[in-house]
């Protein structure tokens, strides 16, 4: 089986070929990204209106490269699999529109993929790990607890009720006049720093559950930050090297304690898959990462975390959930719809990815 993966729901276009043998591990033949992220730099943010212009002009520039990396030709292919959402609405559109006309102009059945469960089955493609799992997803706009049984088969444990952690350590970031993406300026920074000096909060910790709460900290931040300056009429590197390792550290403690918490709501229903699997840019934390090894490890589950290149936003994770759901027998036609929302989680109606 061959497929061709699309996925433009935020600011990276991509496109992936994915050959899925008979028998053994999936194999991505290739996997292109063209990253947006100098059109958005002067703005402190994405722009929905420059990315979704950004997608349309880069789509096919994409698939044309995958193909060609790949050395597949269009007739060689079995399936066409699409991001279909949730994402910045426009974005989502440009890709779902190029894959119809890909899938019609090439006679291919067309499957659409929810971006998180691309996300969430990476460390089936990666390391052919067998359902059920607990995977948290760590990334710049979703943060959430997710027990993965089936390629449509979700249940979400808990999740963060206002910020993601990348969005936190985006805003951290601009706060200390350190440059986007925000995360790894941080991490540089608090390797310098002493995690002690400044102590910010924890939240949610005290209330049962596995949902998170990363707003307070950026708030604490800026208070934090804003004191330092009136006392001595200026941040040091040293103040902000500080400021990024108490922020980091606090970040992290609040990731690993949650997820020993998850981790026995998991293992409580599923004792014999003892399995923590991350996905999402912020697992790329050294730090985070370290704890969420221990926590798995405090357990004796296994902890797998995908190679960053595949943590974070890519077409070979799309193209490879879409193989999953057409291997069920499940594909779309040309009605397929691009949605601005779309929970895992069919069961929970509070449920939402935060959208962004
Ligand atoms: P989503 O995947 O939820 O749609 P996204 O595309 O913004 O959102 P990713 O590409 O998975 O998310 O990850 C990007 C985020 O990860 C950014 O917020 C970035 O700051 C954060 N990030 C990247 N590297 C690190 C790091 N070393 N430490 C902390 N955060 C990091
Ligand atoms: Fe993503």
């Amino acid at each position: 089986l061959i497929l061709l993966g699309l996925e433009s729901s935020c600011d990276d276009t991509a496109a992936a070929i994915l050959r899925i043998p008979t028998t053994g591990a999936a194999e991505i033949l290739s996997s292109v990204v063209f990253g947006q992220t100098a059109l958005h730099s002067d703005f402190g943010g994405v722009v929905p209106e420059i990315a979704a212009r950004a997608h349309t002009e880069k789509l096919d520039l994409c698939v044309r490269d995958a193909l060609a990396q790949s050395g597949v030709a269009l007739r060689d292919l079995d399936a066409v699999a699409v991001t279909a959402g949730p994402g910045l609405i426009g974005g989502v559109i440009a890709g779902v529109m190029c894959a119809k006309g890909i899938a019609a102009g090439a006679n291919l059945p067309l499957i659409g993929v929810n971006h998180l469960a691309g996300h969430a089955l990476t460390p089936r493609l990666t390391d052919q790990i067998a359902y059920p799992y607990l995977m948290l997803l760590v990334s710049g706009g979703h943060c959430q607890f997710l027990i993965v049984r089936g390629p449509d088969d979700f249940t979400r444990l808990g999740g963060t009720i206002d910020d993601a952690p990348g969005e936190a350590f985006d805003k951290t970031a601009r706060l200390l006049g350190l440059p986007q993406p925000g995360g790894p300026a941080v991490e540089h920074e608090a390797r310098k720093g002493d995690a002690k000096r400044f102590r910010f909060p924890r939240p949610l910790l005290d209330r049962p559950g596995c949902d998170l709460s990363f707003s307070g900290l950026k708030t604490a931040l800026l208070r934090a930050r804003d004191q330092v300056i009136a006392e001595k009429s200026g941040l040091t590197p040293q103040d902000r090297a500080d400021l990024c390792a108490g922020f980091q550290a606090a970040v992290s403690d609040v990731l690993a304690q949650k997820t020993a918490r998850a981790l026995v709501a998991y293992l409580a229903e599923n004792p014999a898959t003892p399995v923590l699997a991350v996905a999402g840019g912020v697992a790329a934390n050294a730090s985070i990462r370290a704890g969420l090894e221990r926590t798995a490890a405090e357990v004796s589950a296994r902890f797998i975390a995908p190679p960053l290149a595949l943590c974070t936003d890519n077409a070979a994770m799309i193209a490879y959930a879409g193989a999953e759901l057409f291997m069920t027998g499940h594909h779309d036609d040309m009605t397929l719809a691009a949605r601005p929302r779309w929970p895992l989680d069919r069961t929970s109606p509070a449920m939402l990815g935060s959208g962004k």
